[in-house]
């Protein structure tokens, strides 16, 4: 009788994580609205198991992040080739 508890509540938390990597997926080939991807980001954080899984995916994210052009420009970066220009235009 307490087996039909444990497993529905076992599932009911995997079933969470199951959408949470699937979602992440999506997520790091930037197909997720900012909404769906916030909510992705905030399992993580609270989820150990996922953050475990997603150190995997990270690792995934940034060989393809290294083999395509960077979406988003650090603004350390930016600062810096703002300098780089300025000096080049003396
Ligand atoms: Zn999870």
């Amino acid at each position: 009788m307490t087996d039909g508890d444990m497993w529905s509540h076992d599932h009911g938390e995997l079933d969470d994580c199951v959408r949470a990597l699937e979602a992440v997926h999506a997520f790091l080939h930037h197909e997720l609205a900012e909404p769906d991807a916030d909510l992705i980001r905030l399992h993580l954080h609270a989820c150990e198991q996922c953050m475990e899984s997603f150190d995997i995916e990270s690792t995934i994210t940034e060989m393809i992040r290294r083999s395509q052009p960077v979406p988003a420009v650090p603004e350390t970066l930016v600062a810096r080739i703002t300098m780089l220009r300025r000096r080049r235009d003396r």
